[in-house]
């Protein structure tokens, strides 16, 4: 028997002395008054106590044979209840530890679920995953087989995410996760490894080419809308996979490579690649690019380049978008699209921000004292707009210069809007009330409502290159830039268009009504100098 056995059996013990403790003092009460009553009896019948008289009184009084039994009742009695109460107490405590072990039990288990399952979508977590692989690959290589390894990653999640809420975020999350579950085996591992990031195991395929079939059926899984409450959303994932033993014989590297071949699919846009060793060389510098980045902000080794925006009536530069360079020392040229996304998951966008905007204001300054009165665009990040001490950073900037803020344009994209359309609202409100202009960046990209922009004291739509690109041989991009010009102006804004990389799109958007041009076709951005250049060469006197 274990221990609880052991103890319950002790205890019944001690209960069973404590009830025969009780019998005992009942049977010397009993005794007592027997030996009383005897006395007494025969004092009073012979007017002595001998032990003649106490024979006699004991032979012939029936209430003392009564008295005599009551010593044997008392035991009795008290061993019969103290063995009922010894029985009852036992099944009582039985009962009672076996409630306790089965609710201990249901508890360890909820525990060990917790730490191998994913909270939101119940999923096994990384820990399993891990379990699950180790154990793959020992059954792989007993048996001579071979496992795969998919790591996915969803597309702009983190714009549904700003835009929709963190609510809606998470229920396509479990969208995806159910629909994974959908075209998976039985046998295969589905775990979310955090945020948006999920991970199928085939424990088993026969070929390396096997793992194009599984992908076929994921990439399906992605090719109709996701439904969130009345939105339609396009979502799509980018893929990487390492296939047992090819890519690795263990479960870090397995892991790893599929991760630097998520990461390779995602920044080569074709959805999905297969681990080889030339992705190597992409992954070890985003993990340090960071800590670079922030050096980089704090010695000044980004650069503005200034691309011009023509108005397209008069054909006059009315202005320049600011956009943000680096050189890097060791990986050279860095595109903003690489390191932004990155500065807005860090935080590092703050100062980023501050540093963009403290130079593009500068530059503009000076400009200005050489009489050359341009306008000037800064992009501003969602995170960056919604942050509530932009007004007083910006408020600093422009107390200590000369410049009219009607100079200043922020460009915002239209999810940091829907992000939080109260606090943009706000936000924005106070940027316009002090004369800075705003403009919808990236205009049909994002996911917003023409009942949002109209409530915003927006002064210029921005149509996205995306739309502009192809207009003149994709006829839906022509219709959605054509609307939007429309539907700009009856709202009283301005329209640029950017991407104008030829004559004839330039043209075709000047016989639609757009105000303001930019692109490759007028000039690539530049260093200010550069700028300067470009620009004397346009108006040499
Ligand atoms: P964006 O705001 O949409 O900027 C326009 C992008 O289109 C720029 O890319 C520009 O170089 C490119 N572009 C301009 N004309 C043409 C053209 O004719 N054809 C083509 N194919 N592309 C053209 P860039 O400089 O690589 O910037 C990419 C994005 O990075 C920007 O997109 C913006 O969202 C972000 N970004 C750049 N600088 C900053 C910054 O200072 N702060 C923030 N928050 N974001 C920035
Ligand atoms: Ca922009
Ligand atoms: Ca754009």
């Amino acid at each position: 028997m274990d221990r609880i056995g052991q103890s319950l059996k002790t205890n019944v013990k001690i209960m069973k002395t404590r009830v025969t403790k009780y019998a005992v003092y009942g049977v010397i009460i009993a005794f007592g008054a027997i030996v009383t009553a005897t006395l007494l009896n025969c004092y009073l019948q012979f007017g002595e106590i001998t032990s003649v008289g106490i024979l006699q009184v004991q032979k012939t009084n029936p209430t003392l044979w009564i008295l005599d039994a009551m010593p044997f009742i008392f035991a009795f009695w008290g061993q019969y209840v103290s063995s009922i109460m010894a029985y009852e107490a036992t099944t009582m405590v039985l009962d009672q530890t076996n409630e306790l072990r089965t609710q201990t039990a249901a508890l360890e288990y909820q525990a060990m679920h917790d730490a191998t399952h994913d909270q939101l979508t119940d999923l096994p977590n990384r820990v399993l995953l891990r379990d699950r692989l180790e154990q793959a690959i020992h059954v792989a290589l007993r048996e001579d087989r071979k496992l795969a390894l998919f790591i996915l990653d969803l597309d702009r999640f983190k714009e549904v995410n700003d835009t929709l809420g963190h609510y809606s975020g998470d229920r396509l999350l479990k969208h995806v996760a159910m629909r994974l579950r959908g075209v998976m085996r039985g046998s295969d591992t589905l775990s979310r490894l955090g945020g948006d990031e999920f991970a199928i195991l085939l424990p088993m395929i026969k070929e390396s080419s096997d793992v194009h079939i599984v992908l076929k059926k994921i990439q399906n899984a992605f090719l109709s809308p996701f439904m969130l409450e009345s939105l339609k959303l396009e979502v799509q994932a980018s893929i990487g996979i390492a296939v047992f033993p090819d890519h690795g014989r263990d479960v870090d590297t397995i892991m790893q490579r599929a991760d630097v071949a998520m990461y390779a699919a995602k920044q080569n846009q074709q959805g999905s690649t297969i681990y080889s060793t030339g992705l190597d060389k992409h992954s070890p510098h985003r993990l340090t690019l960071m800590g670079e980045l922030r050096q980089a902000i704090d010695n000044d080794e980004l650069l503005l380049h200034f691309q011009p925006k023509i108005n397209i009536n008069s054909n006059i530069v009315c202005g320049v978008e600011a956009l943000v360079r680096w050189q890097h020392p060791q990986h050279g040229f860095m595109p903003p699209d690489e390191f932004i996304p990155l500065a807005e998951r860090t935080g590092l966008i703050k100062p980023l921000s501050i540093w963009v905007l403290k130079h593009a204001i500068e530059q503009a300054v000076t400009w200005h004292r050489a009489h050359l009165k341009l306008g000037i665009a800064i992009n501003l990040s969602p995170s960056t707009l919604l942050d509530t001490e932009l007004p007083d950073v910006i408020t600093g900037t422009l107390a200590s210069c000369s410049l009219p803020p009607h100079y200043i344009t922020f460009e915002i994209t239209e999810g940091s809007i829907i992000k939080d359309p109260e606090r943009a609202l706000e936000i924005l409100t106070r940027l316009d009330k002090m004369g800075i202009r705003i403009s919808i960046d990236d205009f049909g990209t994002g996911y917003s409502s023409l009942a949002y922009l109209k409530r915003m004291p927006a002064s210029e739509v921005k149509i996205d290159k995306s739309f502009v690109l192809d207009m003149l041989v994709d006829e839906n991009d022509a219709a959605i830039v054509q609307a939007t010009i429309d539907l700009a102006h009856n709202l009283g804004l301005k329209v640029v268009a950017e991407g104008v990389e030829n004559k004839e799109t330039a043209e075709r958007l000047k016989e639609l009504g757009c105000d303001i041009l930019q692109g490759y076709y007028f000039s690539k951005p530049l260093a200010a100098d550069k700028f300067l250049a470009w620009l004397s060469a346009l108006s040499p006197n």
